[in-house]
């Protein structure tokens, strides 16, 4: 397939936590992308001679509605050669070329069973595309629960947004997953520790009216998979996953 190539201008970028930001990107007048919620789209950013090595991946953060305008939510990893560009020289008025949307990591247009949304860091970007998506176009749904998972609670993500979907949403809940915090906030949505015991714990009796959707690195990627496939039993077919690196 033909990839069709955007020019986008950053007309903001705000500072999410300590390590991770948030971009929005602005299409021309005339452009428009149709996408849907989970997609990613490829930036091709100055920070190689060759192609491939320029071209990077980010999730569209935000619900399909709002024209125009994309959002991304990225962390920084040191060393790493396109979030050392987006960082550190990536101003407002910047542009970003960029090809897509890609991907297949999205919701079924019609919400048939339970989901159980699992991501550690910036994996949450999708999941909050979809569950704005849900939100805004009133679209019918059975639970969901959101498990999210960081070191500390500095690296927490749009934890405003998920009281707000949590309050407005019927059938959504979260849960926040911290692995490297001595102490937790009073607050009954944060556990000790990774995001694997939750899931294992709530959803350790297999049922065909449930599907889990899992988004972040590799090393948590691997193990979510094998605990619900290899460890509890789940059908393959209910196990999605979106690997960022
Ligand atoms: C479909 C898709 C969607 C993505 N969406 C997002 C997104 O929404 N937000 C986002 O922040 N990133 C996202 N990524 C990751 C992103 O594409 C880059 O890989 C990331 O920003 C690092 O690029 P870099 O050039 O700074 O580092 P590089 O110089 O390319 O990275 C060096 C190495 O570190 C690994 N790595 C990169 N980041 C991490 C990390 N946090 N933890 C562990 N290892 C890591 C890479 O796999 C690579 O092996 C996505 C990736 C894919 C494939």
């Amino acid at each position: 397939m033909a990839w069709k190539w955007y020019d986008s201008k950053i007309i903001k970028i705000e500072d999410a936590t300590f390590n991770t930001k948030r971009f929005w990107v602005e299409l021309p007048n005339e452009e428009n992308l149709d996408f849907k919620a989970g997609q990613f789209v490829t930036m091709d950013l100055p920070i190689a001679e060759k192609r491939l090595k320029r071209w990077r991946s980010y999730s569209i953060a935000n619900a399909p509605h709002e024209d125009k305008l994309l959002e991304f939510c990225i962390v920084k990893l040191d060393g790493g050669a396109a979030t050392e560009y987006l960082f550190n020289e990536a101003e407002i008025g910047t542009p970003i070329k960029f090809k897509g949307p890609s991907g297949t990591f999205t919701l079924p247009e019609k919400i048939e069973k339970d989901l159980v949304l699992i991501c550690t860091g910036t994996g949450i970007a999708p999941f909050r595309s979809m569950l704005w998506d849900i939100l805004n176009s009133e679209k019918a749904h059975k639970k969901i629960h959101l498990i999210f998972g960081t070191r500390l609670q500095k690296g927490v993500l749009y934890e405003d947004e998920l009281k707000k979907l949590e309050k407005a949403m019927p059938g959504f809940s979260y849960s926040i997953a911290l692995s490297r915090a001595d102490e937790l906030p009073e607050d009954a949505h944060y556990h000790k520790g990774y995001v694997h015991p939750i899931y294992l714990k709530d959803y350790k009796e297999v049922r065909p009216d449930l599907d889990f959707y899992i988004c972040g690195w590799s090393n948590m990627i691997d193990d979510a998979v094998a605990n619900l496939i290899v460890e509890l039993g789940y059908d393959k077919s209910q196990v999605h996953y979106e690997l960022y690196g």
